[in-house]
């Protein structure tokens, strides 16, 4: 008799996938990339690609940046790793530039998206002796179970029940809908001010007033969920400061190491006594490597003219997509904050994106309509208008 690995290998041949040793969670681009310098891919073929990726808004600074790389070097030769039973200095520098940005009081570090907001969900529990909390349909907060638990998309919930319980979830930028679920036994609300994965869907005024009558009213705590949205990406340090919002907790990973793996929950005073010795914790979590890497990231993006660049070139991208894309018989709308950029279709993208890629150009989707920008922070002008000719002219070819 054949063992089950034999009879799952089998299979994959006989539907003409590529034999692979990984488990194939991802559908991996037909890209092997040799190298990678600012907003530039290069392949082992030597062919080059603009990436308006950036390891999914990681590298915000752009590939190999000098400043980063060069910290990590030389704590690298000093010591890599040591655990949280001693006293790790850039953590502290690194919280310091974290507190200093936002409404908050106190880092916990950690190592992904999805492990800060397992730990916001963990400090919301601990700290409300609540268990419910609202987030919202189409939002993304990722694939652990606590925060795939608090994700609103079925399709990525879908096999892996039974879920965590207490979460409700609401339309998104429905304030009705909204208020109609807040109730005394609400211990928080938790959202992304731009839904990323969900579309590129802003949060309007309105919704984001409501929140806060809500926080006042209730007593609830407001967790932003800034993995995509941090580290300068929309034009503030954090997306939710386009708002008047005090968020209790901040959660923090993709762009805060530029591409090393770090992750952050960043929350007021009032929670530090529920997060106190032995209650939480990780091995890697804010690790001396780590800390070297995401001091360095925030040096520079922290600075008010590295902010305002990215509002600039954010104003020139999005504006000048809007006008060359104004013809297309296919472009709803262009949409997004600083250097997050949503173009929503009427039909599915994927074609669009592997001609992009055919033709140099790295874009994500974002849902099945929507084409998602995220280039580095770093990215130039002539790399702008390179990626605006390239989209204009897929965009505006007539579809058959
Ligand atoms: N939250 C948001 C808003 C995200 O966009 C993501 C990833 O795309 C996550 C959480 C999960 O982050 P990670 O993949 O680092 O676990």
């Amino acid at each position: 008799m054949q063992s089950n690995s034999m009879l799952i290998i089998e299979n994959y041949n006989k539907a003409g996938v590529l034999m692979s040793y990984l488990f194939p969670t991802y559908n991996k681009w037909p890209i092997k990339v040799k190298e990678a310098n600012g907003a530039t891919l290069t392949d082992i073929e030597g062919n080059n690609y603009l990436d308006f990726v950036a390891g999914i808004a990681v590298c915000n600074l752009g590939h190999c940046h000098p400043a980063v790389n060069e910290a990590m070097k030389k704590q690298l030769d000093q010591v890599l790793h040591v655990s949280n039973l001693f006293q790790i200095e850039g953590q502290e520098d690194v919280a310091k530039l974290l507190v200093s940005n936002t409404s908050g009081d106190a880092v916990f570090f950690c190592n992904s998206g999805t492990e800060a907001n397992e730990a916001a969900i963990k400090l919301v529990r601990k700290a409300t002796k609540k268990k419910k909390i609202i987030t919202f349909f189409q939002s993304f907060h990722g694939r652990t179970m606590g925060s795939l638990s608090a994700t609103g998309q079925e399709k990525i919930q879908h096999g892996f029940g039974p879920l965590l319980d207490g979460f409700d979830y609401v339309p998104y930028n429905d304030c009705s809908a909204l208020k109609e679920a807040v109730n005394e036994d609400v211990a928080a609300i938790f959202l992304e001010v731009i839904q990323g994965e969900g579309g590129v869907h802003e949060a309007s005024e309105e919704f984001i007033e409501t929140i806060n009558e809500l926080q006042e009213n209730y007593n609830l705590l407001v967790v932003v969920d800034e993995v995509q949205t941090g580290i300068g990406r929309t034009g503030k340090a954090f997306g939710y400061q386009h708002y008047q919002l005090s968020p209790d907790i901040i959660t923090v990973a993709k762009g805060l190491g530029n591409g090393f793996p770090v992750g952050a929950l960043i929350g007021k005073a009032h929670l530090i006594e529920a997060f106190g010795p032995g209650s939480h914790g990780s091995t890697f979590g804010g690790n001396p490597l780590a800390m070297a890497a995401a001091k360095a990231t925030l040096e520079i993006i922290f600075k008010d003219d590295f902010l305002q660049s990215v509002v600039d070139k954010g104003n020139y991208f999005s504006t000048k997509l809007t006008s060359m894309l104004e013809t297309s018989l296919i472009v709803k709308g262009v949409r997004g904050k600083g250097l997050m950029v949503g173009i929503e279709c009427d039909q599915e993208v994927n074609g669009m994106i592997s001609s992009l890629r055919t033709n140099g150009l790295l874009v994500l989707n974002a849902g099945p309509n929507v084409l998602r920008l995220l280039p580095p922070l770093t990215v130039t002008i002539d790399e702008l208008d390179r990626a605006i000719h390239l989209i204009a002219t897929e965009l505006n070819k007539v579809p058959v």
